[in-house]
């Protein structure tokens, strides 16, 4: 993720922010461009874009009515939300205690899904547009143990339980689970992909590369997680799989990858919009890259994991435990599972060259 700048001022503002810190100018985020706008609010309510050339937008209605956004729509679109709003179909009961706290938490890491999606040019269908298997979340509260509320996907359908965006609930959940890493925006990420299966995996050429690369995934589902529960990961998963519950079935490992593959994208958006590239420890040589980063075909993708990310995982990992919170990417890619990221990005990239899938 970049940063941007207030158009105003000039002053350097975030993807979350709402107002420029040194103006006051108001923000919000242009979804089309990518890009963060600066606007002055009349009395009225009525938004008047500062930047040039002034174009027409209005905030989002989960902006104006709920502080739970800060996207623009534009003046020609007739969606009184976002796009990435109007994705959500069910929201928490709001006159609850916290809900609405939780409910925005929510969108925010949202919102930062939608970013990356938008910026690999990945299709977001909407239920209007793909009623079977449209892209629409569901975020709800579990109000009885009798009606657990299962974070999971669905054709197309996205629930997440609202107790995820409860830092002391999510962090119990994480430690009960023995997981190395749970948050919000991993759990978008990780659900997500298994929407791009069914959209760029199902019943396309590339299913007999992904068969080979991540298993049979005709395999039976609820057998196989059952069996995860049960009797754990197989001894050698962390040579193989990304997580443990990777190795549960190959729907799984799939998500999870993809789920890597949108933390490395926009980590290395982030490193390089901040100049930080080609990174080793003292006493290491830096790997001189051999194509620049943002330029590079498909095929060294491989090679940018290898000289780029793996280094500043490394360095991120140093850098959480200078500021005592511990590993901030607590995982390790052995090759099986760059191998498999490298599949995942030829197929995302495929995808947003608009190019028909290879033959199988
Ligand atoms: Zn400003
Ligand atoms: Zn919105
Ligand atoms: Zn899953």
């Amino acid at each position: 993720m970049r940063t941007f700048q207030c158009e105003r001022c000039g002053q350097t503002v975030f993807f979350e922010n709402t107002r420029c810190e040194a103006c006051g100018a108001h923000l919000g985020f242009d979804p089309i461009g990518l890009t963060m706008r600066a606007y002055e609010v009349d009395d009225a309510g009525a938004w008047t874009h500062l930047g040039s050339p002034a174009e027409k937008w209005r905030p989002c209605h989960n902006y104006i009515t709920h502080q739970a956004c800060n996207w623009m729509v534009a003046e020609t679109d007739e969606e009184p939300m976002c796009v990435s709003c109007r994705h959500t179909d069910v929201i928490p009961d709001l006159t609850r205690l916290d809900s609405l706290m939780l409910w925005a938490r929510m969108e925010a890491a949202k919102r930062r899904l939608f970013y990356t999606l938008l910026a690999l040019k990945l299709p977001i269908p909407s239920r209007a547009e793909a009623p079977e298997n449209g892209l629409v979340f569901h975020f709800k509260e579990q109000l009885s143990p009798e009606e657990p509320v299962m974070t999971g996907h669905a054709s197309g359908l996205i629930t997440v339980n609202l107790a995820e965006a409860d830092d002391v609930i999510r962090e119990a959940t994480r430690r009960d689970m023995g997981e190395p890493y749970r948050t919000l925006l991993g759990h978008f990420r990780h659900e997500i992909g298994h929407f791009y299966w069914d959209q760029l995996v199902a019943g396309t050429a590339w299913e007999a590369r992904v068969t080979a690369a991540f298993g049979d995934a005709q395999q039976d589902y609820a057998e196989a997680l059952k069996r995860h529960y049960e009797q754990g990961p197989p001894a050698d998963w962390a040579a193989r799989f990304i997580s443990s519950y990777a190795a549960s079935h190959p729907w799984e490992d799939w998500a999870e990858t993809w789920a890597h593959y949108l933390h490395i994208s926009d980590a290395l958006d982030t490193a390089a919009h901040w100049h930080v590239g080609f990174l080793a420890p003292k006493g290491e040589h830096s790997p001189a890259p051999e194509v620049l980063p943002g330029q590079e075909p498909t095929h060294s993708f491989r090679r940018r994991l290898a000289v780029e990310w793996l280094p500043l995982a490394r360095f991120l990992n140093s850098m959480g435990r200078s500021l005592g919170q511990g590993d901030l990417y607590p995982f390790t890619m052995p090759d099986p599972v760059l191998d498999k990221l490298c599949l995942v990005h030829e197929i995302v990239t495929q995808r947003a060259s608009d190019d028909a899938p290879p033959a199988a």
